[in-house]
């Protein structure tokens, strides 16, 4: 099977939160399995090393005909195509800019205008989250004539249906796609052309991160407004667990934490959390409990319910490290709440190696999302034997077993209501469990057995591509 992996992040090359985690793995775990997946990204500021310029290709939109140079780079022996158009993409930054519409939906065009120049015709075509999601659109309406294109097959991945990519009506008639498309059975979301839309109805096959998630889409709650067509296209919408690349993160033998350590020699991982209590200017009290918390600070992360549950948590003698970055209102509540505590820490910035330090050194990781559609961050604590305390949404649902309900097979702790008090008692009975020691280091084998590598997944991606093609 030939595919085209098209995303706006893959790690290491580009990352800000976890698509960018599973663009870096999920190829080279379909690859080890025999397929040839391929890459494609665009060329941003921060992307400096590349390898081959395959040399210039044209892409029609916007009325005009505009060139682009291909260029090549590689993630871990994965090829990765560059499309490298300085105006658009040579910032530093990944999102977040006026023109994203722009950017993004000349993305979604130049991955089919590259084919010819990479030489490359792929089975599928993969598109994930809001940035490629166009692609199905031109496939299915301006190639539909071109021999050359008539035999690939699109498959769209909503990793967050939070964002949608919504442009005006001027952005829709700029890309050139047919004027049918425009209504509410094409592209069109109450007056403005939307991206996800556009991937959830033009393509073969669409799936969302976690089995749970896919069902949750379908209600108002989740749904964001695209509920209602979610749940007609239900016989086509599945759901596939996200996993975790077991390389990068393996305490095994992990370069960036001070002390590694396995499940049998766990005992070791008290070296990495006095580590984490130095580094933090915490007291380096091997008794008190460690709460760490890594992730985007915004709404979806359950802020909301953080930071009022936050000092409260505190009182029960416990210690936490948080590192994150996102909405400002969220940042500086923490930086305030932090300044006074002596047990409390906030970095707020993106640093990938305090964040292996974090996964390593803290008792337990938090993890309150208002909603998650997988959520990688429970994932990678438990590879690192750091027990989890997450509500129960989208992919948590699917990954961390209550430990109170289920105590042979639990693996974290689990509340429901979108409360700080529902937080605030799951953090003490993760605590109370602490302190009680019983079964406390086994609780933490048991988080490191549990397996959320690549394995499984991506093998159920490679079924899931063959599906296409009755399609
Ligand atoms: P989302 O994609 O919604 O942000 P996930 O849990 O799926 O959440 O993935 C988040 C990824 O980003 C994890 O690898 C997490 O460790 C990483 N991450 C988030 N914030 C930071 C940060 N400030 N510094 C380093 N890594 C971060």
């Amino acid at each position: 099977m030939k595919v085209l992996f098209a995303a706006a992040e893959a790690y290491p090359l580009a990352k800000v939160g976890g698509l960018g985690d599973v663009a870096g793995s999920l190829p080279k775990a379909l690859r080890s399995l025999g397929h040839d997946v391929r890459i494609a990204l665009p060329r941003y500021g921060m992307i400096r090393s590349t390898k081959e310029d395959l040399g210039a290709f044209p892409v029609r939109i916007g009325g005009t005909t505009q060139e682009a140079h291909l260029l090549t780079s590689s993630i871990d022996g994965v090829p990765v195509y560059l499309v490298d158009k300085p105006d658009l993409y040579d910032r530093p930054k990944v999102y977040e800019y006026e023109d994203d519409g722009q950017r993004f939906g000349f993305f979604c065009k130049a991955l089919l205008d590259l084919l010819p120049a990479a030489d490359f015709w792929p089975d599928v075509i993969h598109c994930n989250d809001w940035h490629s999601a166009l692609t199905p659109a031109f496939l299915r309406t301006l190639y539909a004539g071109d021999e050359r294109y008539r035999a690939i097959r699109t498959a769209f991945t909503i990793h967050n249906l939070q964002h949608q990519g919504l442009f005006g009506r001027d952005l829709f008639e700029w890309t050139g796609l047919p004027a049918d498309s425009w209504g509410p059975e094409g592209v069109e979301f109450y007056g403005q052309l939307n991206f996800m839309k556009a991937g959830i109805v033009y393509a073969d096959l669409v799936n969302a991160v976690s089995p749970t998630y896919a069902k949750e889409i379908r209600t108002k709650e989740c749904g964001f407004g695209l509920e209602g067509l979610l749940g007609s296209r239900s016989s086509k919408l599945s759901g596939i667990l996200n996993g975790i690349d077991y390389d990068v993160w393996n305490p095994a033998r992990d370069a960036q934490i001070p002390h590694t350590y396995t499940k049998s020699t766990i005992d070791r991982k008290a070296k990495d959390k006095h580590a984490l209590q130095k580094e933090a200017g915490l007291p380096a009290d091997p008794k008190a409990p460690l709460l760490g918390m890594v992730s985007r600070i915004t709404e979806q992360k359950g802020l909301d319910i953080l930071l009022p549950a936050l000092p409260r948590i505190l009182e029960l003698r416990a210690q936490a490290v948080i590192l994150g970055t996102g909405e400002k209102k969220y940042e500086d509540l923490l930086a305030e709440l932090s300044k006074g505590a002596d047990n409390l820490v906030a970095y707020l910035k993106y640093d990938e190696a305090l964040a292996h330090r974090i996964y390593a050194g803290s008792d337990f990781f938090l993890m309150p999302s208002r909603f998650e559609p997988c959520g990688l961050g429970q994932m990678i604590s438990l590879r690192y034997g750091t027990v989890p305390i997450v509500r129960a949404t989208g992919g948590l649902v699917d990954t961390v077993t209550d430990v109170t309900q289920d105590p042979k097979k639990g693996n974290g702790f689990v509340f429901s209501d979108y409360a700080p008090e529902a937080l605030l008692d799951a953090t003490r009975r993760a605590v109370e469990f602490y302190r009680g020691r019983r079964g406390w280091k086994a609780l933490r084998q048991r988080a490191m057995a549990s397996d959320f590598s690549w394995n499984n997944s991506a093998a159920q991606y490679a079924r899931w591509y063959e599906r296409s093609r009755g399609a």
